[in-house]
């Protein structure tokens, strides 16, 4: 059982139309732990209950025509006026933004409160875009049906960098993109020593600490350099 501290060091603020799919996601593994904890604080809000319209209506026709349907700007507006505080981010989930990268997401865990909005359909009228948010993210150079998921990345890859969210303090800094190296995690092994014939390798079964040591920083080196050797040449792009 997780110990319970007082006040979380982050909260999170979703907006979304579907705060259903939330609920799985906030009850499992590490980000269930950090919820139960008390260490952060996510909620989801249904945007229909700052629609003004009598059939909870969030979203209406493009003006000028077109596919779809776009996010109206009043419950979203209203929204952030009703979670807002003073030291509040307001954050749009929209392809249009810089693309997550693991210094973007140490930026978000010094911040107190998140408020993530969740775009559907066509997207979000453009005044939210110029004038209710401070940053959009994306997680990537696709198209999703909705800004649910690409919230649940940013809050889960912010979440398990705050102090005392992971078990073990170690596993940060040997993830991928750590700050002291930026290079990819090296490989890892465990039980059984032989499969199928694959052994493990000596090195790790020696039981010396400096030779493994040595052997996990060149083979993150090498891995590194075949899958990524974009992040081997450009260490600006993973650091600030
Ligand atoms: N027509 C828009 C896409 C709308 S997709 C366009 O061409 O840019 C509907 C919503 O899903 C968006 O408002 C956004 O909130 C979310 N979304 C879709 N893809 C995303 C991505 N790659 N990253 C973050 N959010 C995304």
């Amino acid at each position: 059982m997780p110990v319970q501290t007082s006040c979380p060091s982050l909260v999170i603020d979703v907006v979304t139309i579907f705060p259903e799919m939330f609920t799985a996601w906030r009850g499992a593994g590490v980000v269930g732990k950090a919820v139960e904890s008390g260490r952060v604080a996510v909620r989801a809000h249904d945007l229909r209950a700052w629609s003004q319209d009598k059939h909870r209506k969030t979203d209406d026709y493009p003006f000028g025509g077109g596919a779809g349907m776009v996010m109206c700007p009043e419950p979203l507006f209203a929204a952030v006026d009703s979670l807002c505080a003073g030291d509040s981010t307001v954050i749009l989930m929209s392809p249009r933004g810089p693309v997550l990268t693991q210094s973007m997401a140490r930026s978000l865990a010094a911040r107190k409160h998140l408020i993530l909005l969740c775009g559907r359909y066509e997207g979000v009228d453009e005044r939210v875009h110029e004038h209710l948010v401070d940053l959009e993210i994306s997680i990537g150079d696709y198209i999703l049906s909705g800004g649910e998921l690409a919230a649940m990345v940013v809050a889960e890859a912010t979440m398990r960098l705050l102090p005392g969210v992971l078990g073990d303090a170690e596993s940060l800094e040997q993830d991928s993109f750590a700050p002291g190296h930026g290079m990819l995690g090296w490989p890892q092994y465990t039980r059984p020593r032989e499969y199928r014939g694959l052994a493990v390798p000596d090195v790790l079964l020696s039981g010396n600490h400096a030779q493994i040591a040595a052997w996990r920083r060149e083979q993150a080196r090498e891995l590194t350099g075949r899958l990524r050797p974009d992040l081997l040449r450009e260490p600006a792009a993973h650091e600030e």
